[in-house]
């Protein structure tokens, strides 16, 4: 049988970055297996027409100096791009500014009125029990900005994103990755804007998101990655793999691939009803010439808009051609009718004058799923527990499917070199 010290699941971010850290210290004895044809899991880049698209919009937020360089050290030639964000929200037919709960001084003035009077009563009552009903993510959104700001925008911009009851995901379900604000922040912003976020700039390169995958891989041994091989099972006790093409014995077993597809490719006793998701159907979208300036992307609260962001890739590198990502969320079992939504979409991009009379003259759409996994307290609870016990036995799930989380490219490529040094 094939013997193998460590064995990687996916070639995506976080595989390849485990594979490139067991590489800088000298352990080759590593094999990365990728299900799909092609490396990058969700950083695939899509080049068509002359327009290079990614699985919708990935970009590139470094708190890392030294993996933002040791990243672009392996990208020699590549035009990388360091650009400030510029993003929007369509409200009632106008842009506010991102994040809504700091701009509601720029809503419509009753809108702004409602907005700022149930944000004070909010903050008077805080420490004061919840509402009946008033849980989870749902109820810190009520509860840390009131029911206008709630109603007129998080509510209904994340149920399009989450596809699912906000009141059952964790109050920090979204992490660093939600702009907080109290009311002082809020009010000081009505003079001074501050609206700084995670990603308030961001890099990108001409080649797309796959130049930084690329940049990974070339520090991984080629011949240590094998494309086309799925693991459909594992042995924890006889630490052996089995794939689409054999049986492979590990010391160590570091897994990017979907926890609860682990636990099932394992035999690991669980409440599958414990784990659930969103999906995302992502249209890239090329036309004959240039739409709005001065702007990446744009949320779309309203319901009866079916995106919930559109994103404009021609406005980084200023190309003369509309460039568009748009992203529809849907529910773990929902069916996708992909080319009935396609129609909905060009009607939906008219109707809020992203297109006006452009002619489409490239296209291509993916479905993420996983796409944003739904963090609640049980899932957390299950991950770390299930997490601890796998560790013991040289079973590592890492990522942000094998993590069941939501987190950035640089936190794959942080937990993975991480991981790697716990290795003896
Ligand atoms: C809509 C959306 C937008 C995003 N935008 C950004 C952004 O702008 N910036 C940012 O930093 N992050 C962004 N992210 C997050 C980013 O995509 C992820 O953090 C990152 O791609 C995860 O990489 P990964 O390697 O952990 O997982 P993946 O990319 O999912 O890679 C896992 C790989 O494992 C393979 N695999 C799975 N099961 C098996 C198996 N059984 N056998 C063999 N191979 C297997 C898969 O084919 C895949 O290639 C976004 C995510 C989404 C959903």
């Amino acid at each position: 049988m094939e013997k193998v010290r460590t064995l990687v699941i996916g070639a995506g971010i976080t595989g390849l970055a485990t594979a490139a850290a067991l590489a800088e210290r000298g352990d080759d004895d590593y094999l990365v297996l990728e299900a799909d044809s092609a490396i990058g899991g969700y950083c695939k880049t899509v080049k068509k027409a002359g327009f290079v698209w990614d699985y919708s919009g990935h970009f590139f937020h470094f708190k890392h100096p030294d993996i933002e360089a040791w990243l672009r050290a392996r990208m020699q030639g590549q035009d990388v791009r360091n650009i400030e964000k510029k993003s929007f929200i369509e409200f009632k037919g106008q842009s506010i500014d991102f994040p809504f709960q700091k701009n509601i001084h720029q809503l419509p003035q009753a809108d702004f009125i409602d907005c700022l009077y149930d944000l004070y009563f909010a903050n008077a009552a805080k420490g004061e029990a919840p509402a009946a009903g008033m849980t989870g993510f749902k109820g810190m959104l009520y509860a840390r900005f009131g029911k206008s700001i709630a109603e007129k925008f998080l509510i209904p911009y994340n149920e399009k994103l989450y596809a699912t009851d906000l009141g059952t995901l964790d109050s920090d379900a979204m992490g660093r990755f939600f702009p907080h604000a109290d009311l002082t922040d809020i009010i000081r912003n009505m003079k001074v804007a501050n609206n700084a976020t995670y990603n308030a700039h961001f890099t990108y390169p001409a080649g797309g998101a796959i130049e930084y995958v690329n940049a990974l891989a070339s520090a991984v041994r080629s011949d240590a990655i094998r494309l086309g091989e799925a693991v459909i099972g594992i042995d924890i006790e006889r630490k052996v793999a089995t794939t689409t093409k054999g049986e492979i014995q590990f010391e160590r077993f570091v897994s990017s691939a979907p926890f609860n597809r682990l636990l099932e490719m394992a035999r690991v006793p669980h409440d599958p009803a414990t784990y659930s998701w969103n999906k995302v159907l992502v249209f890239n979208l090329g036309f004959d010439r240039k739409g709005r300036k001065d702007v990446h992307w744009v949320y779309y609260p309203d319901r009866s808009t079916c995106f919930y962001r559109v994103g404009f890739y021609d406005n980084i590198f200023d190309a003369d051609r509309l460039s568009l990502y748009v992203e529809i969320g849907y529910a773990r079992d929902a069916v996708v009718d992909a080319v009935a939504m396609r129609e909905q979409v060009l009607a939906d991009l008219k109707k809020n004058g992203v297109i006006t009379d452009h002619e489409l003259v490239a296209e291509h759409s993916v479905v993420m799923d996983p796409a944003y996994v739904h963090i609640t307290q049980r899932s957390l609870g299950e991950h770390a527990r299930i997490k601890g016990e796998l560790a013991a036995r040289g079973v590592y799930p890492v990522g942000r499917y094998g993590g069941w989380t939501y987190c950035s490219i640089e936190d794959n490529i942080v937990e993975a070199r991480a991981l790697v040094k716990t290795f003896a």
